[in-house]
């Protein structure tokens, strides 16, 4: 479950949309979630992500939302 404020609309947070709810920002050093929009990273087997996270975090993680292929 995510915490905290959600980001307005209409004034967006800058850097990564999520961070004003997320519980690993803290993990991701130079504060690079609060200044720049992560880019899309691939994943082995075809998962993507936009996250500044470290490889090895990312790896011990669950997905929150998977998208079935067609
Ligand atoms: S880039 Fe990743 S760690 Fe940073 S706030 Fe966004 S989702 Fe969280």
């Amino acid at each position: 479950m995510l915490e905290g404020d959600i980001p307005s609309a209409m004034n967006p947070p800058s850097g990564c949309p999520f961070q004003t709810r997320c519980r690993w920002k803290s993990e991701v050093p130079g504060g690079l979630c609060e200044r720049e929009v992560p880019p899309v990273r691939h994943l082995a087997e075809g998962h993507q992500v936009k996250c500044h996270l470290a490889d090895d975090i990312l790896a011990r993680m669950e997905p929150v939302i998977k998208i079935a292929a067609e």
